[in-house]
């Protein structure tokens, strides 16, 4: 039976570990649209494509040769053939992702990408920013998954009045949230999302409030 289910958040309210178990408990396969935009950043900054230069990085984005593995227990990227799954986790990433989440060519290209591999899995997660709004808006289930600010950063190991460092990263989380939500309006729920707030739920209450919105 096909159960296609959208999950949107935030960085740091547990969506990516929250859907991916859903997955594994529902019998799915688990989509990071993250991992797809991060990816081809690390390829236009790789590739030295200049990310001020809006049509070259749709150009690359189409262009992009990229594979994903959809398995919950297998975390892999590759994009030209390079596996980029740590890579792409690296700071100077998350910096310039903007420049590809903010290109609306680019991001059409990936939407279209991310309904491919949707309607190529009967049962599947997928998690991102506009996955219940743009995406997947006819998903089986639609959930916004949020946290507070303080237990975001207390997920990431960030205490409030920590460190310099600590607290710069804080601002660049802060910061690359508001960037995104000019693009899609993930931190607030469309008509017809469920919301999730995680704020006072450990990982496996999380995951059952999840699983309870799926049946709901
Ligand atoms: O979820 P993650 O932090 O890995 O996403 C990286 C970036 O990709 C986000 O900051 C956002 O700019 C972009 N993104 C997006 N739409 C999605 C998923 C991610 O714009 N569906």
């Amino acid at each position: 039976e096909r159960l296609v289910i959208a999950v949107d958040g935030p960085s740091g309210s547990g969506k990516s570990s929250v859907s991916k178990e859903t997955a594994r408990r529902l019998d799915a396969v688990y989509l990071d649209t993250g991992a797809m935009y991060r990816a081809v950043t690390w390829h236009a900054l790789d590739a030295g494509t200049d990310l001020s230069d809006a049509a070259a990085v749709a150009d690359a984005v189409r262009a992009a040769d990229l594979e994903i593995s959809t398995d919950p227990d297998l975390e892999s990227v590759k994009i030209h053939g390079t596996d980029v799954t740590e890579a792409i986790r690296e700071p100077f990433v998350s910096e310039a992702v903007s420049a590809v989440a903010t290109n609306l060519e680019a991001r059409a290209e990936l939407v279209r990408r991310q309904r491919e591999i949707i309607a190529a899995n009967p049962r599947i997660v997928a998690e991102g920013r506009d996955i219940t709004t743009v995406v997947a808006p006819d998903a089986d289930a639609r959930i916004l998954l949020t946290a507070s600010e303080e237990a975001r950063m207390r997920r990431r190991g960030l205490q409030l009045g920590g460190t310099q460092s600590a607290q710069d990263l804080q601002r660049q989380v802060v910061a690359r949230d508001a960037k995104d939500s000019t693009v899609s309006s993930f931190l607030i729920a469309s008509d017809g999302v469920a919301t999730v707030d995680s704020s006072d739920l450990d990982f496996e209450e999380t995951v059952q409030a999840v699983l309870a919105a799926v049946t709901a």
